[in-house]
């Protein structure tokens, strides 16, 4: 596999950026009503101290993201969507209010996917390319509503470990693979409350690191792509962004790597493997 200029592997950071609407969707699912403030807390950590500290890293590095926002965000917290899009990353669409698609019914589904592009397009100017679905989940409609929506590529099948392109009703779309083991939710992701789903245990940064490292050289040394797929209110914590920080400069070391935003690997393997 050739990357763009001759790179023997695609490196991809991304970036679900919920704030809270993640954690107001697992108290649903659990049928709390009310809006446990502390709860909702976790995911405000975001905006007001993760996300500027993510953003500097990545600046530092010279690195452009992606960062995959629901629509509700954009409408609640703009000023730090904005920061995302004026520091040259990527903003792809990640539901309106973060409802899981396999639990949406097909009206809500449409209105879930046409509320968070005008959300994001009044910010970016145009609308997004790029979808990965909340909660991980796709429903047997979504790539259909996907591409009725001008979406290129979506990012949540867990399939393979390069980009493919699926026929869906004579048009393409790009499938981004990502996996549990490159997502930084499995290792860090913490709660007391509601769920016991939520207390995998704080893992070290040290052996996060080790996994994803050695992910890393294997995939390098296979010239494949490797699509991490972090949270900023997980990974913008202090030590955790700093572990972020070496993982690039591994990566770095390296002079074959080409550091791309999602869209661009989706564009290039349209225009390689279309
Ligand atoms: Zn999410």
């Amino acid at each position: 596999m050739e990357w763009k200029d001759g790179a023997r592997c695609v490196v991809c950071l991304t970036f679900d950026y919920d704030v809270d609407t993640s954690w107001r969707n697992i108290l649903r699912r659990h049928n709390i009503e009310r809006d446990n403030p502390v709860v909702l807390s976790i995911g405000e950590y975001a905006p007001r101290a993760a996300l500027p500290r993510i953003l500097r890293l990545l600046k530092s590095h010279d690195v452009k993201a992606g960062f995959f926002v629901p629509g509700e965000v954009a409408d609640r917290f703009t000023d730090s969507v904005k920061d995302i899009h004026i520091a040259g990353h990527e903003i792809g669409h990640h539901g309106y209010t973060h409802k899981n698609p396999a639990r949406s019914t097909l009206k809500e589904e449409k209105e879930e996917l046409a509320r968070g592009s005008e959300a994001l397009e009044k910010i970016i100017g145009y609308k997004p390319v790029g979808y990965r679905a909340p909660a991980a989940d796709l429903s047997p409609n979504t790539y259909s509503l996907l591409v009725d929506h001008g979406l290129v590529y979506d990012s949540t099948m867990m399939n393979d470990d390069l980009p493919y392109i699926i026929d869906v009703e004579g048009k393409k779309i790009v499938e981004l693979p990502i996996r549990w083991m490159l997502d930084d939710w499995v290792y860090f992701g913490f709660n007391m409350f509601p769920s016991l789903a939520y207390q995998s245990g704080i893992s070290s940064q040290e052996r996060v690191f080790e996994i994803w490292s050695a992910e890393f050289e294997a995939v390098y040394e296979e010239g494949l792509y490797f699509m991490l797929t972090m949270h900023p209110q997980i990974m913008g914590v202090p030590s955790r962004s700093k572990m972020l920080g070496r993982l690039i400069e591994l990566m770095k070391s390296k002079e074959d790597v080409w550091f791309a935003t999602p869209r661009e690997i989706a564009e290039y393997w349209l225009e390689h493997r279309g």
